[in-house]
């Protein structure tokens, strides 16, 4: 039996002012490593440096001409604030004058191939097939989720099933696919408020992970507290979940996301019967934990702690969290305690922190856990990649791994990938009105994530004065 909190449970944007300085932040980080506050960095603590710089522009000479400048635009479009904070109304206006096709001519060439890899396999294989040879393996995300209020019927869930099938398939079969990974949203295959329903009950009373293991074996199971409808539900979402996860097994890693902490418990619950169930040998179904939730260093330890007692390998997806804003105007609204740390600084301290907790237990136990380091963040990188060293854990046996997302901070997969790191793109794909939310998100995480793209648009700058350099001198001859 589970403890009775959702425990096991387990269960933005940011203006430019409250981000400080990039200086300041690249201190705070180093300072954060060990959760002290007095050195000035690692080198100062007589830790040894990994030269992992990210400041050379050529990581972008593999890049064409057009994909600079397109890059170069679409930062720049980013940086104002104006544009990103009604990004949301800005491009379903521009869609409802230009039409769907003209809205899609738009898009396409500019903010879309930035951050989505196509809509098509065609399309998504060209693109993967180019990340490939850049030493880039991609990690597919089929951009569907739901919030509450948004829940669309059984038949849609069915739909989405087949989706992620579609993706395991893909993932798996191409020549581009190497130790493969892919994404899971479990709110595509069961409902959000039935997730949110179990989070309440699993605070009220302890959960049976056996019986959700029953459950994913096709049993139909029936937990107290739900009514007929809800547990008929819930037994079609086991049914859809594992069948994602039978199809997967021994091909294509399932990295389950974090979502909003109404429901993360529930999340994490049924993510860990699927570890259970899949997990025995090798970490097949990940979990992904969101440093900047207050709790989120003790939920990586029970983690840690119930992967042992239960005998199962934990796969860890280390994020900061992409919902800061809206979690904390929830926290407001409903009179609670804000979930999220209350600094910038206080995320990173967890986030380093955490990650040297799960590095020392894959050094300790080598094969029992793996880790994607899934951060734009220089300092979270250089202390993994650091850390690796110092542990003496294995780089090449896929314990260790690093993530970022499609279009975002090409400066740091590039550098990690030519240092012979295994790097994963986090790659979306779908038609332009499919990955509309997603590309909304990305646009205003690109504020968030405003020290990476800062200097990811002077690096890119930089090339581009490099390519043209010759050619203005030669024009002014
Ligand atoms: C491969 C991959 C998979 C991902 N999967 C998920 C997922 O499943 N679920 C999910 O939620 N996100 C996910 N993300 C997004 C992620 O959580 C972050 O939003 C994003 O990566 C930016 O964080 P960073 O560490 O890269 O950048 P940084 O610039 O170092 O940090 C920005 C982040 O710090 C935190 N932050 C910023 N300001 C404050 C503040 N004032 N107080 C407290 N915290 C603050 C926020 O989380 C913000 O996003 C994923 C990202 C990647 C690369």
């Amino acid at each position: 039996m589970l403890g009775s909190r959702a425990r096991l449970s387990l269960p933005l944007l940011l203006p430019l002012r409250q981000m400080g300085t990039a200086a300041a932040r690249t201190e705070t980080v180093t300072r954060a490593v060990t959760g002290t506050v007095t050195g000035a960095g690692l080198r100062e603590q007589g830790l040894p440096s990994v030269p992992l710089a990210f400041e050379d522009p050529r990581a972008f000479q593999v890049k064409t001409m057009g994909e600079l400048l397109r890059a170069l635009g679409v930062f720049q479009l980013c940086s104002f604030p104006v544009l990103v904070n009604h990004c949301g109304k800005l491009m379903s206006v521009a869609r409802r004058l230009l039409g769907k096709r003209g809205f899609s001519l738009f898009l396409r060439p500019t903010v879309y191939r930035q951050f989505v890899a196509g809509e098509n396999e065609t399309e998504i294989s060209h693109s993967m097939e180019k990340m490939s040879v850049l030493g880039l393996r991609p990690m597919l995300a089929v951009p569907i989720e739901e919030d509450l209020g948004e829940s669309t019927g059984e038949k849609r869930y069915e739909d989405n099933m087949e989706a992620m099938l579609e993706c395991v398939r893909m993932s798996h079969c191409n020549a581009w696919s190497k130790d493969p990974m892919m994404q899971l949203k479990v709110t595509a295959l069961l409902s959000p408020e039935l997730c949110v329903k179990l989070t309440t009950l699993m605070s009220e009373q302890p959960f049976d992970l056996d019986l959700l293991v029953r459950g994913l074996d096709g049993e139909s199971i029936s937990l107290r507290g739900l009514d007929e409808k809800e547990n008929a539900h819930l037994v079609c979402g086991l049914r859809r979940i594992n069948r994602i996860a039978e199809e997967s097994v021994h091909k294509v890693r399932v990295l389950v996301d974090a979502e909003y902490t109404y429901m993360n418990p529930a999340l994490s619950l049924l993510t860990t019967a699927m570890m259970k169930k899949f997990n025995k040998n090798d970490a097949w179904i990940w979990n992904t934990y969101q440093c900047y939730l207050k709790e989120s260093r003790s939920l990586i330890q029970e983690a840690i702690s119930v992967s042992q007692k239960e005998g199962f390998c934990l796969g860890v997806k280390l994020v900061r969290g992409a919902y800061m804003e809206k979690e904390r105007k929830l926290a407001e609204k409903e009179g609670r305690l804000d979930p999220i740390h209350n600094s910038w600084e206080e995320t990173n301290s967890s986030y380093n922190g955490s990650l040297n907790a799960v590095l020392e237990a894959i050094s300790d136990q080598p094969g029992r856990y793996r880790i994607i380091v899934a951060t734009h963040n220089e300092e979270s990188v250089r202390l993994a990649a650091q850390r690796v060293e110092e542990l003496g854990i294995d780089r090449d046996d896929g314990s260790v791994c690093f993530g970022q997302l499609l279009g975002m901070c090409d400066h740091v997969s590039l550098t990690l990938a030519k240092e012979g790191y295994s790097i994963y793109k986090s790659v979306p794909y779908g038609s332009v009105d499919d990955t509309l939310p997603y590309l909304v998100r990305r646009a205003q995480e690109n504020r968030t994530v405003l020290q990476g793209i800062r200097k990811e648009r002077d690096l890119l700058r930089q090339e581009l004065h490099r390519r043209l350099r010759p050619r203005l001198t030669t024009a002014a001859v």
